[in-house]
């Protein structure tokens, strides 16, 4: 029987993200190229006596009930299968929260993975994404992990050659959007052609893997309403690219910006200057990362 699972979430950029039309149900259909990176959460999960579900996080405005993706994730499995037992969720947040990299899709996808072998649900991975996507649409590609196209809703996943690897700096400046309201806009706004990012050209040159070429097809249709909005995103971009990055933009909905470097140093040095330097007024958060290739590293695998 297992007692206590641990768990790495991982959050996530977009390499390209297209937004190519509204549902009726309110739903957008997307096409987005996802690529996991090593910053993530940690989560708990301990199995106890009394029944029901309690959740713990650091954050003290983070909520602790159903409002949690992490407990909705926990609860949906506990109602369908009818579990008697009770679980004890600790959450530990390192991702930005309202950020554009799916940390709260990320928290659920792992409690979702926990739970089915902690109380041996016996479902797929493929089984996992069917409830998954129920609570969020990043979810299913939260299960998936890696490198990979997303469409539909994000349910539809189609798994993409791993990107060489590279250094990854993060910085989110101190302001949060709603995606909600990124979306709303964007459907409010005419799109030429020309605005939407070229996917099938950035997915030829992923498997050619060639990372410089790819980060020239970066691509966000969402920039346009945030970082219309915000100039500090684009002061981000900027900054990063004069510290050599190959390219940087921000992802998701935003207002987090990222910049690929294959040079080391160059990484700890635009860090230093985001975090300490010149930069230190754009970004309240910063951090240098990695990309997560599923097959390269046992990180993630729980320990008993
Ligand atoms: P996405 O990239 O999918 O748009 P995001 O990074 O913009 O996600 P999240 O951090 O996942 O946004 O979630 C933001 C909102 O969701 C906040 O209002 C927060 O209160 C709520 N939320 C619920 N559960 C969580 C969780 N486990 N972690 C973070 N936020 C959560």
């Amino acid at each position: 029987m297992i007692a206590h699972l641990r768990l790495k979430a991982y959050g996530k950029i977009n390499l390209a993200l297209d937004v190519l039309g509204r549902k009726p149900d309110g739903y957008h259909e997307v096409r987005m190229v996802m690529q996991t990176v090593g910053l993530h959460d940690r989560i708990d999960l301990y199995r106890t006596r009394e029944p029901g579900i309690r959740l713990e996080t650091n954050l003290f405005y983070l909520p602790d009930n159903e409002q949690n993706l992490a407990y909705r994730a926990a609860a949906l499995l506990f109602e369908e299968f009818g579990i008697k037992e009770g679980l004890s969720i600790r959450l530990r947040k390192f991702i930005p929260v309202s950020a554009g990299m799916a940390g709260g899709s990320t928290d659920a996808a792992a409690v979702l993975y926990g739970v089915n072998r902690m109380f041996g649900l016996e479902l797929t991975l493929q089984e996992l994404m069917e409830r998954g996507v129920k609570l969020g649409a990043d979810i299913p590609y939260c299960i998936m992990r890696g490198t990979a196209l997303s469409e539909g809703i994000g349910e539809k996943l189609t798994r993409l050659p791993a990107i060489p690897q590279c250094q990854v700096l993060i910085a989110k400046p101190g302001i949060s959007v709603s995606t909600k309201t990124v979306y709303e806009s964007l459907d409010a706004m005419d799109l030429k052609p020309e605005d939407h990012p070229d996917i099938d050209g950035m997915i030829e040159e992923i498997r050619k893997k060639d990372l410089y070429a790819v980060a020239g097809k970066f691509g966000n249709v969402l920039e346009r309403v945030t970082a219309g909005r915000y100039p500090v995103i684009g002061q981000i971009e900027d900054l990063m690219k004069e510290q050599g990055a190959v390219n940087a933009m921000m992802s998701g909905s935003g207002p987090t910006v990222f910049g690929l470097f294959t040079n080391p140093a160059a990484a700890r040095k635009a860090y230093q200057v985001l975090r300490y330097g010149e930069g230190s007024g754009l970004a309240k958060q910063v951090y240098l990362t990695n990309f997560f290739n599923i097959g390269k590293s046992t990180a993630g695998r729980p320990r008993r």
